[in-house]
Protein backbone atom coordinates (compact mmCIF):
# COMPACT_ATOMS: atom_id res chain seq x y z
CA UNK A 1 0.00 0.00 0.00
CA UNK A 2 1.19 3.27 -1.09
CA UNK A 3 1.04 6.58 0.70
CA UNK A 4 -2.35 7.46 -1.43
CA UNK A 5 -3.75 4.36 0.10
CA UNK A 6 -3.99 1.79 -2.99
CA UNK A 7 -1.71 -0.62 -4.48
CA UNK A 8 -2.43 0.65 -7.66
CA UNK A 9 0.00 3.67 -8.74
CA UNK A 10 -1.93 6.52 -9.06
CA UNK A 11 -2.33 7.51 -12.85
CA UNK A 12 -2.81 11.68 -13.51
CA UNK A 13 -5.42 12.37 -15.92
CA UNK A 14 -3.93 13.00 -19.45
CA UNK A 15 -7.36 14.35 -21.05
CA UNK A 16 -7.22 17.29 -19.09
CA UNK A 17 -3.29 17.85 -18.95
CA UNK A 18 -3.34 17.66 -22.79
CA UNK A 19 -6.37 20.35 -22.27
CA UNK A 20 -4.19 22.85 -20.44
CA UNK A 21 -1.25 22.63 -23.02
CA UNK A 22 -3.82 23.50 -25.74
CA UNK A 23 -4.92 26.03 -24.41
CA UNK A 24 -1.28 27.92 -23.08
CA UNK A 25 -0.29 27.21 -26.60
CA UNK A 26 -2.93 29.18 -27.51
CA UNK A 27 -1.93 31.73 -26.07
CA UNK A 28 1.11 33.12 -28.21
CA UNK A 29 2.11 36.46 -29.93
CA UNK A 30 0.23 36.14 -33.44
CA UNK A 31 2.45 34.97 -36.43
CA UNK A 32 5.21 34.19 -33.61
CA UNK A 33 4.44 30.65 -32.26
CA UNK A 34 5.01 30.05 -29.74
CA UNK A 35 5.98 33.45 -27.50
CA UNK A 36 5.31 34.34 -24.36
CA UNK A 37 7.80 36.50 -23.56
CA UNK A 38 8.06 37.86 -19.86
CA UNK A 39 6.58 40.92 -18.53
CA UNK A 40 4.27 40.97 -21.57
CA UNK A 41 0.88 41.40 -21.60
CA UNK A 42 0.47 37.88 -23.64
CA UNK A 43 2.66 36.29 -20.56
CA UNK A 44 -0.25 37.94 -17.99
CA UNK A 45 -2.93 36.21 -20.44
CA UNK A 46 -0.90 33.17 -19.69
CA UNK A 47 -0.77 33.43 -16.15
CA UNK A 48 -4.35 34.31 -16.04
CA UNK A 49 -5.24 30.71 -17.20
CA UNK A 50 -3.19 29.43 -14.70
CA UNK A 51 -4.15 31.32 -11.92
CA UNK A 52 -7.62 29.97 -12.67
CA UNK A 53 -6.69 26.82 -12.75
CA UNK A 54 -4.63 26.29 -9.63
CA UNK A 55 -8.13 27.60 -8.41
CA UNK A 56 -10.23 25.46 -9.82
CA UNK A 57 -8.01 22.44 -8.68
CA UNK A 58 -8.25 23.77 -5.10
CA UNK A 59 -5.21 25.73 -4.47
CA UNK A 60 -5.17 29.40 -2.84
CA UNK A 61 -3.30 31.38 -5.69
CA UNK A 62 -1.28 34.58 -5.38
CA UNK A 63 1.56 36.74 -6.28
CA UNK A 64 5.20 36.74 -3.94
CA UNK A 65 6.55 39.55 -3.27
CA UNK A 66 9.11 38.53 -6.19
CA UNK A 67 6.95 37.83 -9.01
CA UNK A 68 6.10 34.42 -9.01
CA UNK A 69 2.54 32.83 -9.04
CA UNK A 70 2.19 30.74 -6.34
CA UNK A 71 -0.13 27.90 -6.14
CA UNK A 72 -0.99 26.38 -2.24
CA UNK A 73 -2.49 23.11 -1.25
CA UNK A 74 -2.83 24.18 2.54
CA UNK A 75 -1.15 21.04 4.40
CA UNK A 76 -2.95 19.46 7.91
CA UNK A 77 0.26 21.21 10.00
CA UNK A 78 1.01 24.52 8.55
CA UNK A 79 4.15 24.27 10.47
CA UNK A 80 5.93 21.44 8.65
CA UNK A 81 8.18 22.44 5.93
CA UNK A 82 6.57 23.23 2.39
CA UNK A 83 6.63 20.72 -0.62
CA UNK A 84 7.26 22.67 -3.69
CA UNK A 85 6.92 21.86 -7.89
CA UNK A 86 6.84 24.06 -10.57
CA UNK A 87 8.87 25.59 -13.37
CA UNK A 88 8.24 28.59 -15.97
CA UNK A 89 5.42 29.73 -17.98
CA UNK A 90 7.46 32.19 -20.23
CA UNK A 91 9.20 31.32 -23.46
CA UNK A 92 12.39 32.50 -25.90
CA UNK A 93 11.18 34.35 -28.87
CA UNK A 94 9.64 31.93 -31.11
CA UNK A 95 10.04 29.30 -28.70
CA UNK A 96 8.34 26.02 -27.97
CA UNK A 97 5.29 25.37 -26.10
CA UNK A 98 6.30 22.59 -23.72
CA UNK A 99 10.01 24.34 -22.12
CA UNK A 100 8.98 25.53 -18.72
CA UNK A 101 5.32 24.83 -18.98
CA UNK A 102 5.84 21.06 -18.80
CA UNK A 103 6.55 21.95 -14.94
CA UNK A 104 3.71 23.88 -14.12
CA UNK A 105 1.57 21.96 -15.82
CA UNK A 106 2.05 18.30 -14.93
CA UNK A 107 2.83 20.03 -10.77
CA UNK A 108 -1.08 20.66 -11.59
CA UNK A 109 -1.87 17.43 -12.85
CA UNK A 110 -0.08 15.42 -9.80
CA UNK A 111 -2.09 17.87 -7.57
CA UNK A 112 -5.17 17.26 -9.31
CA UNK A 113 -4.79 12.87 -9.37
CA UNK A 114 -3.76 13.21 -5.47
CA UNK A 115 -6.97 15.34 -4.49
CA UNK A 116 -9.38 13.34 -6.59
CA UNK A 117 -8.29 10.34 -4.20
CA UNK A 118 -9.59 12.49 -1.34
CA UNK A 119 -5.79 12.32 -0.39
CA UNK A 120 -4.94 15.27 2.47
CA UNK A 121 -1.10 16.35 3.18
CA UNK A 122 0.47 16.87 6.25
CA UNK A 123 2.76 19.77 3.86
CA UNK A 124 1.37 22.44 2.17
CA UNK A 125 2.51 21.63 -1.25
CA UNK A 126 3.28 25.18 -3.41
CA UNK A 127 3.18 25.18 -7.08
CA UNK A 128 4.96 27.94 -8.53
CA UNK A 129 5.63 30.24 -12.02
CA UNK A 130 9.00 31.38 -11.55
CA UNK A 131 8.59 35.02 -13.19
CA UNK A 132 10.87 34.87 -16.26
CA UNK A 133 13.22 32.02 -16.53
CA UNK A 134 14.58 32.78 -19.81
CA UNK A 135 17.26 35.36 -20.31
CA UNK A 136 14.43 38.51 -19.95
CA UNK A 137 14.46 42.02 -21.98
CA UNK A 138 16.25 43.39 -18.43
CA UNK A 139 19.19 41.33 -19.36
CA UNK A 140 18.42 38.81 -16.02
CA UNK A 141 17.32 35.49 -16.41
CA UNK A 142 15.92 33.57 -13.23
CA UNK A 143 14.51 36.47 -12.03
CA UNK A 144 11.84 35.06 -9.83
CA UNK A 145 13.75 31.98 -8.31
CA UNK A 146 16.35 34.61 -7.59
CA UNK A 147 14.53 36.86 -5.88
CA UNK A 148 12.49 33.77 -4.05
CA UNK A 149 16.09 32.95 -2.25
CA UNK A 150 17.52 36.33 -1.67
CA UNK A 151 19.91 36.46 -4.74
CA UNK A 152 18.15 39.77 -6.54
CA UNK A 153 20.55 43.02 -5.73
CA UNK A 154 19.45 46.58 -6.00
CA UNK A 155 22.07 46.13 -8.85
CA UNK A 156 19.52 43.71 -10.79
CA UNK A 157 16.77 46.26 -9.22
CA UNK A 158 18.35 48.82 -11.34
CA UNK A 159 18.58 46.91 -14.54
CA UNK A 160 16.65 48.82 -17.40
CA UNK A 161 14.49 47.12 -20.02
CA UNK A 162 11.95 48.03 -23.00
CA UNK A 163 10.61 51.67 -22.23
CA UNK A 164 13.73 52.71 -19.77
CA UNK A 165 11.55 50.24 -16.94
CA UNK A 166 13.45 49.58 -14.27
CA UNK A 167 13.42 46.07 -13.30
CA UNK A 168 11.96 46.37 -10.24
CA UNK A 169 9.32 48.49 -11.57
CA UNK A 170 8.76 45.65 -13.98
CA UNK A 171 8.58 43.03 -10.93
CA UNK A 172 6.31 44.98 -9.34
CA UNK A 173 4.41 45.20 -12.73
CA UNK A 174 3.88 41.44 -12.68
CA UNK A 175 1.72 41.81 -9.28
CA UNK A 176 5.17 41.46 -6.73
CA UNK A 177 6.38 43.72 -4.09
CA UNK A 178 10.60 43.85 -4.59
CA UNK A 179 10.33 46.08 -1.53
CA UNK A 180 9.51 43.24 0.48
CA UNK A 181 11.69 40.96 -1.20
CA UNK A 182 14.18 40.36 1.53
CA UNK A 183 11.71 39.81 3.99
CA UNK A 184 9.89 37.21 2.06
CA UNK A 185 13.33 34.69 1.23
CA UNK A 186 11.69 31.42 1.63
CA UNK A 187 13.88 28.96 4.37
CA UNK A 188 9.92 26.55 4.81
CA UNK A 189 11.17 24.78 1.56
CA UNK A 190 11.71 21.05 2.31
CA UNK A 191 12.12 19.48 -0.91
CA UNK A 192 12.04 21.11 -4.60
CA UNK A 193 11.03 19.00 -7.62
CA UNK A 194 11.05 20.31 -11.22
CA UNK A 195 9.92 18.83 -14.21
CA UNK A 196 11.30 19.92 -17.43
CA UNK A 197 11.86 18.52 -21.03
CA UNK A 198 15.46 17.18 -21.73
CA UNK A 199 16.56 19.97 -24.30
CA UNK A 200 18.57 17.49 -25.81
CA UNK A 201 18.90 13.70 -27.56
CA UNK A 202 19.69 11.56 -24.91
CA UNK A 203 16.16 10.28 -23.63
CA UNK A 204 14.99 9.78 -26.94
CA UNK A 205 18.19 8.41 -28.33
CA UNK A 206 18.22 5.69 -25.57
CA UNK A 207 14.19 5.28 -25.73
CA UNK A 208 14.12 6.25 -22.03
CA UNK A 209 11.03 7.45 -20.88
CA UNK A 210 12.49 9.51 -17.71
CA UNK A 211 15.63 10.97 -17.01
CA UNK A 212 16.85 12.17 -13.06
CA UNK A 213 18.72 14.85 -13.22
CA UNK A 214 22.13 14.06 -11.21
CA UNK A 215 23.43 18.21 -11.29
CA UNK A 216 22.80 20.90 -13.35
CA UNK A 217 26.14 22.53 -14.85
CA UNK A 218 28.16 25.10 -14.36
CA UNK A 219 28.92 27.78 -16.93
CA UNK A 220 31.74 29.74 -18.10
CA UNK A 221 32.29 32.05 -20.36
CA UNK A 222 35.37 33.37 -22.63
CA UNK A 223 36.58 35.73 -24.89
CA UNK A 224 39.56 35.20 -26.89
CA UNK A 225 41.12 37.96 -29.07
CA UNK A 226 44.18 37.22 -31.25
CA UNK A 227 45.67 39.52 -33.57
CA UNK A 228 47.99 38.82 -36.99
CA UNK A 229 48.43 41.49 -39.75
CA UNK A 230 45.67 42.35 -42.17
CA UNK A 231 46.73 42.63 -45.62
CA UNK A 232 45.49 42.68 -49.51
CA UNK A 233 44.00 38.64 -50.31
CA UNK A 234 45.36 38.73 -53.29
CA UNK A 235 49.41 40.32 -52.58
CA UNK A 236 50.42 38.85 -49.82
CA UNK A 237 52.11 35.92 -50.22
CA UNK A 238 51.33 32.36 -48.12
CA UNK A 239 54.18 32.64 -46.57
CA UNK A 240 54.33 35.96 -45.24
CA UNK A 241 51.05 36.19 -43.59
CA UNK A 242 49.75 36.28 -40.05
CA UNK A 243 46.22 35.57 -40.37
CA UNK A 244 44.02 36.06 -37.46
CA UNK A 245 41.05 33.76 -38.92
CA UNK A 246 43.40 31.00 -39.34
CA UNK A 247 45.09 30.57 -36.01
CA UNK A 248 41.31 31.24 -34.56
CA UNK A 249 40.56 28.29 -36.62
CA UNK A 250 43.15 26.28 -35.47
CA UNK A 251 42.27 27.10 -31.49
CA UNK A 252 38.67 26.29 -32.10
CA UNK A 253 39.74 22.88 -33.11
CA UNK A 254 42.17 22.59 -30.13
CA UNK A 255 39.29 24.02 -28.37
CA UNK A 256 37.06 21.32 -30.01
CA UNK A 257 39.55 18.62 -29.03
CA UNK A 258 40.75 19.42 -25.46
CA UNK A 259 36.41 19.51 -24.65
CA UNK A 260 35.89 15.67 -25.94
CA UNK A 261 39.05 15.06 -24.21
CA UNK A 262 37.54 16.48 -20.53
CA UNK A 263 34.54 14.65 -21.70
CA UNK A 264 35.65 11.16 -22.02
CA UNK A 265 37.74 11.19 -18.55
CA UNK A 266 34.38 10.64 -16.68
CA UNK A 267 33.98 13.58 -14.51
CA UNK A 268 30.77 13.88 -15.31
CA UNK A 269 28.80 16.16 -18.33
CA UNK A 270 31.46 18.61 -20.37
CA UNK A 271 30.75 20.55 -23.10
CA UNK A 272 32.80 23.40 -24.83
CA UNK A 273 31.56 25.60 -27.61
CA UNK A 274 32.28 28.43 -29.95
CA UNK A 275 28.81 29.86 -30.74
CA UNK A 276 30.01 33.38 -31.76
CA UNK A 277 33.01 33.80 -33.64
CA UNK A 278 33.66 37.39 -36.04
CA UNK A 279 36.73 38.26 -38.05
CA UNK A 280 38.03 41.84 -38.57
CA UNK A 281 37.89 43.48 -41.02
CA UNK A 282 35.86 40.97 -42.42
CA UNK A 283 36.25 41.45 -46.39
CA UNK A 284 36.23 38.61 -48.88
CA UNK A 285 39.50 39.68 -50.03
CA UNK A 286 41.21 40.85 -46.95
CA UNK A 287 43.63 38.57 -44.67
CA UNK A 288 41.52 38.99 -41.24
CA UNK A 289 43.31 41.13 -38.73
CA UNK A 290 41.82 39.69 -35.95
CA UNK A 291 39.88 37.06 -34.83
CA UNK A 292 37.35 36.90 -31.48
CA UNK A 293 35.50 34.48 -30.47
CA UNK A 294 33.02 33.46 -27.21
CA UNK A 295 33.83 29.63 -25.70
CA UNK A 296 30.77 28.75 -24.15
CA UNK A 297 31.77 25.94 -21.58
CA UNK A 298 29.73 23.99 -19.28
CA UNK A 299 30.90 21.31 -16.25
CA UNK A 300 28.84 18.96 -14.07
CA UNK A 301 32.20 19.00 -12.19
CA UNK A 302 33.80 21.67 -10.94
CA UNK A 303 37.23 20.41 -11.12
CA UNK A 304 36.89 19.88 -14.58
CA UNK A 305 35.85 23.27 -15.47
CA UNK A 306 39.13 24.45 -13.34
CA UNK A 307 41.26 22.25 -15.23
CA UNK A 308 39.73 23.32 -18.38
CA UNK A 309 40.00 26.91 -17.59
CA UNK A 310 43.74 26.84 -17.15
CA UNK A 311 44.14 24.85 -20.17
CA UNK A 312 43.07 27.76 -22.31
CA UNK A 313 45.57 29.66 -22.05
CA UNK A 314 48.11 27.41 -23.15
CA UNK A 315 45.63 26.64 -26.04
CA UNK A 316 45.63 29.96 -27.29
CA UNK A 317 48.63 30.64 -26.90
CA UNK A 318 50.17 27.89 -29.33
CA UNK A 319 47.29 28.36 -31.83
CA UNK A 320 48.39 32.02 -32.02
CA UNK A 321 52.27 31.18 -32.20
CA UNK A 322 51.69 28.63 -35.20
CA UNK A 323 50.13 31.29 -37.59
CA UNK A 324 52.90 34.25 -35.97
CA UNK A 325 49.89 35.92 -34.58
CA UNK A 326 49.64 37.47 -30.68
CA UNK A 327 47.28 36.40 -27.65
CA UNK A 328 45.35 40.04 -27.25
CA UNK A 329 43.00 39.28 -25.06
CA UNK A 330 41.81 35.93 -23.07
CA UNK A 331 38.86 37.58 -20.99
CA UNK A 332 36.78 35.63 -18.46
CA UNK A 333 33.12 37.03 -18.38
CA UNK A 334 31.48 35.12 -16.43
CA UNK A 335 31.18 31.95 -14.31
CA UNK A 336 28.76 29.73 -12.55
CA UNK A 337 29.17 26.62 -9.96
CA UNK A 338 27.29 23.51 -11.02
CA UNK A 339 24.76 22.30 -8.58
CA UNK A 340 24.35 18.48 -7.64
CA UNK A 341 20.70 17.35 -7.06
CA UNK A 342 19.88 16.12 -3.99
CA UNK A 343 20.66 12.41 -3.68
CA UNK A 344 18.21 11.19 -1.30
CA UNK A 345 15.65 13.52 -3.76
CA UNK A 346 16.87 11.59 -7.11
CA UNK A 347 16.38 7.87 -4.85
CA UNK A 348 12.84 8.61 -4.23
CA UNK A 349 12.47 9.64 -7.75
CA UNK A 350 13.89 6.64 -8.95
CA UNK A 351 11.46 4.19 -6.29
CA UNK A 352 8.77 5.67 -7.48
CA UNK A 353 9.77 5.69 -11.31
CA UNK A 354 9.95 1.85 -11.08
CA UNK A 355 6.95 1.28 -8.99
CA UNK A 356 5.31 2.84 -11.66
CA UNK A 357 6.89 0.52 -13.90
CA UNK A 358 9.06 3.66 -16.08
CA UNK A 359 12.84 2.76 -16.87
CA UNK A 360 15.24 5.74 -15.67
CA UNK A 361 18.57 7.23 -16.08
CA UNK A 362 20.65 9.90 -14.44
CA UNK A 363 21.41 12.92 -16.50
CA UNK A 364 22.91 15.77 -16.21
CA UNK A 365 21.46 19.56 -17.13
CA UNK A 366 23.56 21.22 -19.67
CA UNK A 367 21.02 24.10 -19.35
CA UNK A 368 20.57 25.96 -16.40
CA UNK A 369 17.04 26.05 -14.70
CA UNK A 370 14.87 27.85 -11.82
CA UNK A 371 15.85 24.69 -9.34
CA UNK A 372 19.90 25.33 -9.51
CA UNK A 373 18.77 28.00 -7.50
CA UNK A 374 15.86 26.82 -4.99
CA UNK A 375 18.75 24.66 -4.21
CA UNK A 376 20.23 27.23 -2.09
CA UNK A 377 17.43 27.14 -0.18
CA UNK A 378 15.90 23.33 -0.12
CA UNK A 379 16.86 20.04 -1.30
CA UNK A 380 16.19 19.80 -5.18
CA UNK A 381 15.82 17.36 -8.22
CA UNK A 382 14.40 17.23 -11.78
CA UNK A 383 12.83 14.72 -13.62
CA UNK A 384 13.35 14.88 -17.42
CA UNK A 385 11.27 13.79 -20.39
CA UNK A 386 12.18 13.25 -23.81
CA UNK A 387 12.42 15.94 -26.40
CA UNK A 388 11.81 14.79 -29.97
CA UNK A 389 15.39 15.21 -32.04
CA UNK A 390 16.47 16.89 -29.07
CA UNK A 391 15.36 20.14 -30.49
CA UNK A 392 14.13 23.57 -27.68
CA UNK A 393 14.13 26.59 -27.87
CA UNK A 394 12.55 26.31 -31.35
CA UNK A 395 8.77 26.11 -32.88
CA UNK A 396 9.33 22.43 -33.48
CA UNK A 397 9.95 21.76 -29.67
CA UNK A 398 7.82 18.53 -28.91
CA UNK A 399 7.80 16.11 -26.36
CA UNK A 400 3.64 13.63 -26.13
CA UNK A 401 2.01 14.56 -23.46
CA UNK A 402 1.66 10.60 -22.35
CA UNK A 403 5.81 11.76 -21.99
CA UNK A 404 4.80 14.19 -19.37
CA UNK A 405 2.13 12.38 -17.87
CA UNK A 406 4.27 9.78 -16.86
CA UNK A 407 6.82 12.50 -15.08
CA UNK A 408 3.70 13.84 -13.38
CA UNK A 409 2.61 10.00 -12.24
CA UNK A 410 6.22 9.93 -10.58
CA UNK A 411 5.66 13.20 -9.23
CA UNK A 412 2.35 12.77 -7.86
CA UNK A 413 4.39 9.01 -5.88
CA UNK A 414 7.01 11.81 -5.06
CA UNK A 415 5.42 14.27 -3.19
CA UNK A 416 2.73 11.76 -1.22
CA UNK A 417 5.73 9.63 -0.17
CA UNK A 418 7.56 12.57 1.10
CA UNK A 419 4.69 14.02 2.55
CA UNK A 420 5.05 11.17 4.96
CA UNK A 421 8.90 11.71 5.76
CA UNK A 422 10.41 14.46 8.43
CA UNK A 423 11.84 16.79 5.87
CA UNK A 424 14.30 19.87 6.60
CA UNK A 425 15.13 22.91 4.47
CA UNK A 426 18.55 23.08 3.32
CA UNK A 427 21.17 24.44 6.07
ZN1 LIG B 1 12.97 26.03 -19.15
Amino acid sequence: MNALGSNVPLKVDRAQLQKDFDALAALTEPGKPWTRRSFTPMFLRGRDYLARRFTEEGLTAHIDAAGNLVGRWAGRNPEAPVLMTGSHSDTVPSGGRFDGIAGILSGLAAIRAMRLTGFQPEHSIDLVDFLAEEPSEWGLSCIGSRGMVGALSADHFAMIGPDSERLDTAITRMGGSPENIAKSIRSDVGAFVEIHIEQGPVLEAEDIPLGIVSGIAGIARVRLRLEGEAGHAGTVPMSMRADAGMAMARLMLALRDAARAEADRGRGHFTATIGVMKLEPNGANVVPGAAEAVVDIRAENDAAMEDYLATIATLVKAAATAEGCRVAATERLSRTFAVACDARLQALIRDAAEIHGFATRPLASGAGHDAAFIARIAPAAMIFVPSKSGISHAPEEWTDTEAIARAADVLALTLSTLDQRPLAPAA
